[in-house]
C-alpha cells in the first residue's frame, strides 16, 4: 500500500535525519550538479536540496515524521498512487 508523505519545502534544513531513519530507504536527499543536473549525493549550503520520495515503497511507519527535528514531514494516509513524489525543497 502506498501513503503519501509531505515535506514542508519552506521549512527543511535538508539534514538527512529523515533519510537515514527511513527503515525501507523510501527517502532520497541529495543536489543536483548545476550543469551537468545530475544527482549529487552530498547536501551543501546555497545548493539546491531535493527530496525524492518513493511511495510504493512507503510504508506510511512515520519513523521520518518522528526523526525530523524541524516537524516538517506529514503523513497524509494512505493513496492510490505509486508514483514518485518530487518536492523540491530549495532552488
Ligand atoms: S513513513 Fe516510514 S516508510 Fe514512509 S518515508 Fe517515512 S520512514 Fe520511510
Ligand atoms: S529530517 Fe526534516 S529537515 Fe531534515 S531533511 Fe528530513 S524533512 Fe528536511
Amino acid at each position: 500500500m502506498a501513503f503519501a508523505t509531505h515535506v514542508n519545502t519552506e521549512r527543511c534544513t535538508g539534514c538527512g535525519n529523515c533519510v537515514v531513519a527511513c527503515p525501507v530507504d523510501a527517502l532520497e536527499l541529495y543536489t543536483l550538479d548545476p550543469v551537468t543536473k545530475e544527482k549529487i549525493y552530498v547536501v551543501q549550503d546555497g545548493v539546491s536540496i531535493n527530496i525524492d520520495i518513493n511511495a510504493e515503497l512507503c510504508a506510511g511507519c512515520g519513523v521520518c515524521v518522528e526523526a525530523c527535528p524541524y516537524d516538517v514531514i506529514t503523513l497524509a494516509g494512505s493513496t492510490n498512487t505509486d508514483q514518485l513524489v518530487r518536492s523540491q525543497i530549495r532552488g
